[in-house]
């Protein structure tokens, strides 16, 4: 089993795509075999996007980046969302993008800077919107919450990946199990074994 976005709890994971919000975490993140830097608008201070560069050419890839309708200054969002995706372009890493009211405008920007390789995680959108996503390369992921959105059923129509946005460990590995078992029930696929797949391709 593999989830396709986690965060680092007390140790690494190996069965995990252990992600970020902040350039902080770097050092914390060195040993993870699937490792991804990023940083997205809750801070409110200004990231220092060089080691994201370093990152990127280390091996990690980049994310989470986005933009988040919950704070304020989308347009500086914008701005280091858009040096964020060049880098992970520049390196050719995968971009794992988080997304708050945002989509219509990630998709916008996605399409004018031609990012096709990229992952919309915690995806709670329409299934539309998730179609267009796919076209241009991206993967959506779903975590638990999804199945609380009016778009579930739909949204279990299409290829996707599953992950759990929690901390790496015990507790993390039993709720992506019951996640995946629920999906495999509901849409008679087994979803453990295709998420490790594409991830395994998209992180290659
Ligand atoms: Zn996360």
């Amino acid at each position: 089993m593999f989830d396709a976005h986690a965060h680092k709890g007390d140790e690494c994971s190996a069965t995990a795509l252990v992600c970020s919000s902040s350039e902080r975490e770097y050092e914390a993140l060195l040993d993870c075999p699937f490792r991804a830097l990023g940083t997205i608008p809750e801070g409110g201070t200004d990231p220092d996007m060089a080691v994201l560069e370093k990152a990127a050419s280390t091996g990690f890839h980049i994310g989470e980046i986005g933009l988040d309708r919950r704070y304020d200054g989308i347009p500086r969002q914008e701005e280091i969302f858009r040096t964020a995706l060049e880098i992970a372009r520049r390196y050719d890493r995968l971009a794992v993008i988080h997304s708050v009211r945002m989509n219509q405008r990630v998709l916008e920007i996605i399409r004018e800077m031609g990012i096709h390789r990229f992952l919309m995680h915690g995806y709670t959108g329409s299934a539309e919107q998730a179609s267009a996503f796919i076209r241009e390369g991206g993967i959506i992921s779903l975590s638990p919450r999804a199945e609380r959105t009016r778009h579930f059923k739909a949204l279990i129509t299409l290829p996707f990946v599953t992950e759990t946005d929690m901390r790496t460990g015990k507790e993390e590995e039993a709720a992506l199990l019951a996640w995946n078992e629920r999906l495999s029930a509901l849409t008679g696929i087994d979803i453990a074994e295709r998420t490790e797949r594409m991830m395994k391709e998209a992180l290659g």
